[in-house]
């Protein structure tokens, strides 16, 4: 898909996805926040859920932990044009209460679709609920932030990399030195090349005949 295309599809998707009521988060919502920024874009944050601020908005991560998403971006020369911003669930759970299990399954299908049309090339799952969903491990950030691995989302492969959220590093100086020191290896994991080598790449192994290795 060239960048017209791909803007388009998403588009048509969030339009699609307005009128959402694959669970009951429907019923108490504003509306849909289906996320924001570059269509085009090799790096994709997934964050949790949106707040009181991002469901009267529509926009993902516009309260205060958004203006320290904005501030670490900054930090490594990047802006929100120059990425994209989506949530695990798409409405607001009442009270800000966690995602419920049967709300995240519910919900995965929009986040997978919305990977699959971007075609990132990295995602960084901001806190728990992301990271778990998308790495299918039920390891928790404190013990995976800031190591990288690959996996396969919306049909292709992905470096994953998770990350403490933004929220939980407001208040907790220590955790906001890690995240910044997260953050900054992000211009090299976008640097890396995804593709596997080709096969004439490889060094060619020879092995020895038995003879010459004293065998016989
Ligand atoms: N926290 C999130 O995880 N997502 C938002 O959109 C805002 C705050």
């Amino acid at each position: 898909m060239d960048v017209t295309e791909r803007a388009t599809a998403l588009e048509a998707y969030a339009a699609e996805t307005s009128a959402c009521t694959r669970c009951r988060l429907a019923e108490g919502r504003t509306q849909v926040v289906f996320g924001v920024g570059n269509s085009d874009a090799d790096l994709m944050f997934v964050g949790e859920a949106p707040g009181f601020h991002e469901d009267q908005q529509g926009f993902p991560f516009v309260g205060q932990a958004g203006q320290l998403l904005d501030t670490l971006l900054a930090g490594i020369g990047l802006t929100r044009e120059d990425v994209y911003v989506a949530n695990v669930l798409k409405c607001r759970p009442p009270g800000n209460r966690d995602p419920a299990p049967d709300e995240i399954e519910a919900c995965e299908g929009h986040l997978f679709r919305q990977i699959e049309l971007i075609e990132p090339t990295v995602v960084a799952t901001l806190g728990n609920f992301a990271t778990k969903l998308l790495s299918g491990k039920q390891t928790g950030i404190t013990r995976v932030h800031g190591q990288e691995q690959t996996t396969h989302l919306g049909g292709r492969q992905v470096l994953l990399y998770p990350l403490y959220h933004p929220a939980a590093a407001l208040y907790t100086p220590a955790m906001l030195k890690v995240l910044q020191e997260d953050f900054h290896r992000l211009p090299e994991l976008l640097g890396r090349t995804l593709t596997a080598p080709e096969p004439e790449a490889l060094p060619v192994l020879v092995p020895e005949p038995a003879t010459q290795l004293g065998l016989f």
